[in-house]
């Protein structure tokens, strides 16, 4: 069986199929092609000596997103501070994950740190499932979502980030923006621009090096460069983002390049209105743990105060102000 030749260099084996281009990329050229988006992502953004704290969960995309930081930082002329912060949630599946970030971070030469959910609020997500109720409201993903997104800033804070960089691809972003817009909620979508800053210094803003890749980019280079990554997802994913994901999904299918579309408009329309968005965001601290929030009471606040009535006991809040 003979494979097909890199449309790009004309020269070595294709091992993957752009399907927006209509182009069959060797691994070389995948790579090539993925530094090239990466950098036109962030590199406007950053400045000489930003600390870069990448989030590093240990799957495939914060691996690469991690990688294709530290090539740009090592041989692109961009000279950033790199550091890889990873939150053990508490799950079985999280397990070889760690492992996973943890052998990248020192092939990289990353210093790398682990915190855990537990430390921070008291519970972690494996006995947060186990005490749910059956029918419960809220999937365990709800309270994983808010108390990781918490713990990943102020555990970013402490390491004196500049920038937060999340792993998060195309198809994340765009099923994201998706279930935003489903909940009507304009200024979560614009919190999603990459390196937009908060009204508060106490919120880490957040980049994105493969908001233009798509997931089974990052997959195929994943793999092909042998990084150490788990592959597959969490089991307990659950929740409006599987129904999204699978319509998108067949979109997508049937129009080449038509996820990359939708982020690429609905980004520009939210920068163009960015200023009026961005000032119907009052930040504030939260009056219960002191961390930042566009309410009185952050969300983490407020999920474990109805998780305290579960588990009948109290759990720590963060004292931070
Ligand atoms: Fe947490 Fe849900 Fe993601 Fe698993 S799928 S890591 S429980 S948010
Ligand atoms: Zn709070």
């Amino acid at each position: 069986m003979r494979f097909p030749t890199c449309h790009s260099c004309g020269e070595r084996p294709a091992a993957i199929t752009l399907r927006d281009l209509g182009a069959e990329y060797c691994a070389a050229c995948l790579e090539r092609s993925v530094l090239r988006r990466a950098r036109s992502s962030v590199a406007d953004l950053l400045s000489e000596g930003d600390r870069v704290v990448v989030a590093l969960s240990g799957g495939k995309d914060s691996s690469v997103a991690l990688y294709v930081l530290s090539r740009m930082a090592r041989e692109g002329g961009m000279d950033v501070d790199l550091a890889a912060l990873t939150v053990d949630e508490g799950t079985p599946y999280r397990r070889g994950a760690i492992r996973a970030a943890s052998e990248l971070a020192a092939m990289l030469g990353v210093p790398h740190r682990v915190v855990s959910l537990k430390d921070y609020h008291g519970i972690s997500i494996g006995e947060l499932e186990g005490s749910l109720p059956p029918g419960h409201r809220r999937s365990p993903c709800t309270y994983c979502g808010v108390l990781r997104r918490q713990t990943l800033n102020v555990a970013a804070r402490e390491m004196g980030a500049d920038w937060l960089a999340t792993g998060h691809n195309l198809d994340d972003l765009v099923q994201t923006y998706v279930m935003n817009l489903i909940r009507g909620d304009v200024n979560a979508m614009g919190k999603l621009i990459s390196g937009v800053r908060s009204p508060s210094e106490a919120l880490i803003p957040r980049i994105r090096p493969l908001e233009l890749v798509y997931e089974r980019e990052t997959a195929a280079l994943s793999v092909a460069l042998g990084l150490p990554a788990q592959l597959g997802k969490c089991p307990m994913t659950r929740g409006l983002r599987i129904p999204v994901r699978r319509a998108l999904d067949d979109v997508e299918l049937s129009n080449p390049g038509f996820k990359r579309s939708l982020y690429e408009g609905l980004t520009e329309l939210l920068r163009r209105r960015r200023t009026d968005i961005l000032s119907h965001i009052e930040v504030r601290p939260c009056e219960i743990c002191g961390e930042p929030t566009t309410g009185t009471v952050c969300k983490a606040c407020e999920l474990k105060g109805e998780l305290e009535s579960i588990l009948g006991r109290r759990l720590p809040r963060l004292h931070s102000a």
